[in-house]
Order: structure tokens, then sequence, then C-alpha cells
């Protein structure tokens, strides 16, 4: 049988899970942590719970490549190399040019490191990963997963911006959105859920972890999302603002004397969101856990967190004029039964309502009331996953 490794690589680290094809088995899975640094994390989970780590330097995506791949003949979870016929690998940004995964060759390699303008840190890990295991493994397929390539059905209308048509043209300043593959899983795990086919449902699907974007699934399509240029745009998330006014960032900047543009956006991804507003936590655990011992700061960004959310749910039910189910998903999402109702049961005109006992009984399922107009469902997201189902379907067009 087939085996398929996924790859996300970032810059400092690399995430990989080995899945046995065609019945998806997860066979092992791990992460190289602090990868250029010295003292990097080595974890290997395999088997039944069974667990390997290692503390050592490791320089160089190729040096993760090619001790992951000594590890897995080490503990025994392939005897040979030859085992594994095919890779994927998760990329960030697809820009205009990648609508749908492909075969990584020379061009496309050149291609994805061209589009790093759209996501620095991201594009050239993600390369750094393809050209580590073309190396190592020259001759097994290589497939690039584009977060951006599920909205790439965005008609122009939700993708332009209101600026000068040139820069567009000439420079692609327009929405591409982010976390397609989870959208995409979710929508069609929800239309499995409601006994329909996805081509058959509109549906509003809510990526909701540290990251989080909300997006308009019509007829298994994305018509529009919430992240936009790049992921910082949409609603607020752990450490990123969200949507705000661009004329904030020149006025903050002459206010606080801050005159590297980089620096004002590292502000805005990463010291802003539920962590810039409480200035106690990004992770919603701890923002819960604080504004039950009752911090105002705490119960403040927990509120607008799920104001944001709540006002791009009611967006695309004008966007889609109307849908059967929201989708929520991903950390927040899928544990939190506290978001949830606190998201809907301010939106009962739309025709929605939430069972409360379902929604706090149910990891997976509808928890919506029976006599509710629009479904609400839980999904665990499983973007990895269509990393191999993707690497299968094009292996033999390579
Ligand atoms: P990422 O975008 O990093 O993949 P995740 O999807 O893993 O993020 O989501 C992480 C978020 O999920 C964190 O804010 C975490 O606090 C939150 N989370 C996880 N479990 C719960 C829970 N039981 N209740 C509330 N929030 C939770």
């Amino acid at each position: 049988m087939a085996k398929t490794i996924s790859i996300n690589a970032g810059s400092s680290s690399l995430k990989w899970q080995l899945y046995q094809m065609p019945d998806e088995k997860v066979l092992a899975k791990g992460i190289v942590e602090r990868i250029g640094l010295k003292d990097s994390i080595f974890t290997v989970k395999y088997g039944n719970g069974e667990k390997f780590e290692i503390i050592t330097d490791i320089l160089e995506h190729d040096l993760a490549v090619q001790k992951l791949l000594e590890a897995l003949i080490q503990l025994k979870i392939i005897t040979d190399y030859k085992e594994i016929t095919g890779v994927g690998h998760r990329i960030v940004a697809g820009g205009e040019i990648f609508k749908e995964s492909v075969v990584i060759n020379d061009d496309v390699l050149a291609k994805i490191e061209a589009l790093a303008d759209l996501a620095p840190l991201h594009n050239s890990a993600n390369a750094a990963g393809i050209k580590a295991f073309k190396k190592v493994l020259p001759d097994i397929v290589s497939v690039g997963v584009f977060d951006t390539a599920f909205h790439a059905t965005m008609p122009e209308v939700a993708y332009r911006y209101g600026i000068p048509k040139e820069y567009y043209e000439k420079h692609q300043a327009r929405k591409y959105g982010a976390h397609g593959t989870s959208h995409d899983y979710v929508a069609n795990e929800a239309a499995k859920l409601l006994g329909k086919s996805v081509t058959d449902l509109k549906l509003i699907t809510a990526h909701i972890g540290n990251g989080a974007s909300i997006t308009a699934v019509c007829h298994g399509k994305s018509i529009d999302t919430s992240m936009s240029f790049t992921p910082l745009a949409g609603v607020m998330m752990g450490t990123r603002s969200g949507d705000l006014d661009p004329s904030l960032i020149p006025y903050l900047m002459e206010k606080t004397g801050i005159s590297d543009i980089k620096e004002m956006t590292e502000i805005l991804n990463k010291k802003s969101g539920l962590l810039g507003v409480s200035g106690i936590s990004s992770d919603m655990r701890e923002i819960i856990e604080a504004r039950k011992s009752g911090n105002s700061d705490a119960k403040l960004a927990f509120d607008m967190f799920s104001d944001r959310i709540r006002k791009y749910i009611a967006q695309y039910f004008a966007v889609l004029n109307g849908a059967d189910a929201v989708v929520f998903t991903a950390g927040i999402g899928e544990n939190s039964n506290w978001v949830r109702s606190e998201i809907i049961n301010q939106m009962t005109w739309f025709g929605i309502a939430i069972d409360e006992v379902k929604n706090v009984a149910r990891a997976k399922g509808i928890i919506s009331t029976e006599d509710s107009k629009v479904k609400v469902l839980v999904i665990p997201t499983d973007e990895e996953l269509m990393i191999p189902r993707d690497v299968e379907k094009l292996k033999n067009y390579s």
C-alpha cells in the first residue's frame, strides 16, 4: 500500500504526518522545532501512543528531513524509503497562479519562491521544505497544496479592492484568503452530515483557532472569505488585529515614533487581537478563565472576538442570500460551546438557534434546535488529510 507524507514547513519548524493510502490511516506524525537554532526538538508519535523525542542541533531543513526519514526506519515505521510514494507540501500563498494542487517541478518551485512577496516568511519556508525533500528523496512525486486555492473561485466583486485598478493589474493587489483546505474539508463533511450533496448547499464555515477566518461557500465553492491579501485581515484573532481602518497605521506610527512599517505590521500580526486587547493572553482558554474571575479586559477581548465573527457570519448571509448551515471548526470553534453560543444567540432573527444541551455535549454533529431554519454544525477540521488525498489524485500525472 502507498505511503504518503504531508509536510507543513515553517521558517523554524517542520510538521509532518505519514499516511497509509488510500485508507487514510495516520502511521506516524511529528514535528521538528527550532530549526536553525541550538537544541532543536525532534518529536515523533507513532504506533499505539509511543513517543520518541531527541534534542539536537538541526541547522537546516535538509537535515530535519534526513533525520525524520532516518527515524522512520529506526523506529520500524517503514523498512525502506521506497515505501514512500509521494510527498505533499502545504503552501501558504498560491497567488493567482495556483488555483488547485499541482505536481511540483522546477518551474512550479520557482513560481512558489517568486510568490514569497505575498507571504514572505511562509512561502520561503515552504520552498525550503520542498528542496529538502527533493535532495533526500529525488525520485518521489512532490505535490503542492495551497492554502489559497479553495478561494480561487471567488468572483472579482469579492476579491478586488476599491483602489486604482493598476494596483491589481500590475501588482496583484487583491483578496486571496487562507485556510482553504480547512474550509473545503469541513464544507464537504457538513454535506455528508446533512445527507446532501455539497453542490446543493449554501454554507458559512467558521474556522476559529488561533488564526480565524469565515468563508461563504456556495454549492461547494468559496465565493467570499474574511482573510484577505494576507491572513491579517478579517475577524479579530489570537494575536492578529483583523480588519481596521488603514489610516490608523500612519497615525499610530506618527504618535508612537515607530518608523519602520515592518515593526508596525509585526505588532498588528503578533501583539494584537485577544492578546493585545486583554493584555493577558492570546489563548482563548486563558481569556475565558480570566473573564470568569472578573477581569474586564478579558471580558472585552472575548466580547470583541465574538462580535467580529458574528458580523462576518451576518455579512455572509447576505452574500449567499441565505444559508443552510453555519459550521464551526478549529481549536475554538470545535471546543468552546461558550464562544459558539455567544455568537449565535444574538442572531436568532436570522432563523438560527442553538440547542444548548447538544452544544455542550457534542464534539461533532448538529447542535441547532430541531426547528432552527439554519442548521449549526460542529465539525473537527482535518487540513492535513487534504494533502495526501491530493497526492493520491495527482501522483500518476507527474
Ligand atoms: P492554530 O490556528 O494555531 O491551529 P488551533 O486551531 O489549535 O490554532 O486553536 C487554538 C485555540 O483554541 C487557542 O486559543 C485555544 O485556547 C483554543 N481552545 C482549545 N481548546 C479550547 C477549549 N476547550 N475552550 C476554549 N478554547 C479552546
